[in-house]
């Protein structure tokens, strides 16, 4: 019998198919999908580079290979990615977190620094659950609602919560911000509102990367001919939602918070100056009621 390709030339086909695809970090994407592959820690990846890989593992890593070769997202293709240290179940129904969103949580921390508080929290859009798990986890004392309109991504936010032990803590409902009357059926008012709204203008989506084009859900990206659009519904619905003096924090992309604070201040809640990303970029808005 002739043995199959070892675990080292494996690594390195992978390596040269993911470059061949216009892939960075080639090495460390290729350990990732070998380690998954095979069920082996890098350590183990490493001690065992020499031995022959089981026909099984060379047929899964095909497969992976393939996907990622696609330009599939690695968070995808491993079904996790971890934000704020946390560990998040993901799937083509929901965005994969970004580290970009940690300055939400930065600055919902800054202007609510009593850990102790029973804020009552509401995020809107809330795919994996990155955002409103994260405050759950943050805020012991702290209850949340999610809204999002996929009931694919609120049973991935539930799975999530499960993990995180905050599920007890968590509502979740399937609600469209698009369909009339929409925050008339929350169990409000809230404390807090936090939000990563789809924020790209409709015709740049299939400019961004492919993993992002082609593969991350449209409902969680397109903003609308200026990307402004949900912002808009959020800020009018959000002094309704909020109490006197409770907080809005939302998430928007470059050159977006200008507009963002002006339509929120329109509908009547006070802009805060926006907060900037490890990138330099202003990420995040908050606004008092
Ligand atoms: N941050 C995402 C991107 O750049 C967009 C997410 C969103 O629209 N909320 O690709």
């Amino acid at each position: 019998m002739v043995a199959g390709p070892t675990y080292d030339a494996l690594l390195r086909d992978t390596a040269v198919a993911l470059t061949a695809a216009g892939i960075d970090n080639v090495r460390f994407e290729a350990r990732l999908l070998l380690g998954r592959a095979a069920g082996l820690s890098v350590e183990q990846l490493v001690a065992h580079g020499g031995d022959p890989a089981p026909a099984g593992v060379v047929a899964t890593m095909r497969e992976l290979t393939g996907r990622r070769v696609r330009r599939e997202p690695m968070a995808y293709i491993l079904g996790e990615r971890e934000f704020w240290g946390l560990p998040f179940k993901v799937s083509p129904a929901v965005l994969v977190p970004r580290p970009d969103s940690e300055t939400l949580i930065e600055t919902v921390l800054d202007l609510l620094p009593e850990r102790e508080r029973p804020l009552r929290i509401l995020d809107l859009g809330v795919g994996s659950g990155c955002l409103l798990l994260t405050l759950l986890r943050e805020y012991p004392n702290a209850t949340g609602t999610g809204v999002d309109a996929s009931p694919e991504a609120v049973v991935i936010a539930g799975e999530n919560a499960g993990t995180l032990g905050v599920a007890p803590r968590l509502r979740l409902v399937v609600d469209d911000w698009r369909r009339a009357g929409w925050a008339g059926r929350l169990d409000g008012p809230f404390d807090l509102l936090v939000s990563n709204p789809p924020y790209i203008e409709t015709s740049t989506i299939m400019t961004l990367m492919p993993e992002v084009a082609n593969h991350e859900p449209r409902l969680a990206l397109d903003g609308g001919p200026d990307g402004l659009e949900a912002y808009r519904i959020i800020a009018a619905a959000a002094p309704g939602l909020i109490v006197p003096g409770g907080w809005a924090l939302v998430e928007g992309g470059e050159g977006q918070a200008i507009d963002i604070s002006r339509i929120f201040s329109a509908a009547g809640m006070s802009p805060r100056p926006p907060r900037k990303d490890l990138g330099g970029v202003e990420r995040v808005v908050a606004f008092q009621h």
